[in-house]
């Protein structure tokens, strides 16, 4: 199948937009459309039951984007504009996906993990542990690294570490993906390399293909080559160290802040050279692990028919990449496109999915810490 094969254009829903252009969110269009909290008398009510949920995109302008969002994945918003990132699904700060469907509309993804707990997020935890995004480079993005969990807690203010992985959804050819420092590269070489301009002698490479999984945990030097469309489920965190920009301009003329020092630090020198995650897509319903770690899992599932998905006492993000699918239960009559999410709560049973006529959709979730066990009785 090629990427987004069997789109079906939405109509244009300009006034639900919202974006962002460097932090500062702009809320256009109707303002009864506009995401908001759920009303307080709402609040003293029976808490509405929990159902597949669907969040408005949040929308981010940075001057390595391009214009897929709008052309591959159907986003309806402004053709004439840059468009970066468009964040599915995200409960970090003031970055916040709002409920756009069914008794809960407007509420926020915080509001909800505060109100449902574990009824939401099963065992992961008590704050939702996930960001969701799509990411659209026509420049190469910066060389970059995140801390893990126990050097992001130190930092000011503390935030989680940042383990991701990118799911390739469309790849012009001869764009690359760099990730992981070639073999025997050590602190002293890199430094030494990014401080002469030429970190890229460093960096493993590989050609970037339709259907590629590239995990990246906290510690491995990574950089999204330009010509690349990919969804990244990654720790819900926003902290990058820049190790190097590849010697460009920022818009106002001058060079972007690095953090070479904190990077340095970050950097797991033993990770080596990352090898893309390969499995072709089949002509058979499939489903296969791509990902299993301690901070997610993520599964990818072609679906030539219905399939039941969630329901094992997880939260389950579905994100469809290609083709397009139905799901039961939603309250949308739309069908889920490529590029569009859902949210399965933790409480809800298996949900069908029917693919139409067919789609890959990609299943993230956090394993389930084991329940405690009752004491054994002592004999
Ligand atoms: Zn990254």
């Amino acid at each position: 199948m090629s990427p987004c094969s069997v789109l079906k254009p939405d109509l244009p829903r300009l006034g639900r937009l919202s974006y962002t252009t460097a932090n500062k969110i702009i809320k256009g269009g109707n303002p009864s459309m506009i995401p908001m909290s759920l009303p307080s008398s709402k609040k003293q009510q029976v808490m509405p039951d929990l159902y597949p949920l669907r969040f408005k995109p949040i929308y981010k302008q940075y001057v390595w984007g391009g214009w897929k969002l709008a052309t591959l994945l159907k986003r309806p918003i402004p053709h004439d504009e840059i468009f970066a990132e468009s964040w599915e699904l995200c409960d970090h700060g003031q970055d916040q996906s709002v409920v756009d469907g069914g008794p809960l509309s407007g509420a926020t993804l915080h509001e909800l993990v505060e109100k449902y707990g574990r009824r939401l997020l099963g065992n992961a935890g008590d704050r939702f542990p996930l960001l969701l995004k799509y990411l659209d480079a026509t420049q190469d993005l910066s060389v970059q690294v995140h801390p893990d969990d126990a050097m992001a807690a130190g930092l000011d203010p503390p935030d989680l570490g940042k383990t991701e992985a990118w799911y390739i959804v469309a790849a012009v050819p001869g764009s690359v993906i760099y990730a992981g420092l070639r073999q025997g590269v050590d602190r002293e070489t890199l430094a030494l390399a990014i401080k002469r301009g030429k970190c890229e002698e460093c960096l493993h490479y590989f050609e970037a293909r339709q259907g590629d999984c590239v995990f990246i945990p906290a510690g491995t030097v990574h950089a999204l080559g330009a010509g690349t469309l990919v969804a990244e489920i990654q720790q819900s965190s926003d902290t990058t160290f820049r190790l190097f920009d590849w010697n460009r301009l920022g818009t106002d003329g001058r060079p972007r802040e690095l953090h070479v020092e904190q990077g340095l630090d970050a950097i797991d020198f033993a990770r080596g050279p990352v090898s893309p995650i390969r499995h072709p897509v089949s002509c058979q319903d499939e489903s296969v692990g791509l990902v299993r770690s301690k901070q997610f899992s993520l599964e990818r599932h072609l679906l030539l028919g219905p399939k039941d998905l969630g329901g094992d006492g997880r939260f389950h993000i579905l994100t469809v990449v290609d083709g397009s699918v139905s799901i039961e239960g939603e309250h949308s009559d739309k069908n889920l496109n490529c590029g569009q999410t859902v949210l399965l709560p933790a409480e809800i049973a298996a949900v069908r999915c029917v693919p139409c006529p067919d789609a890959v959709v990609l299943d993230a979730f956090v394993e389930a810490e084991p329940q405690p066990r009752a004491a054994v009785p002592q004999m």
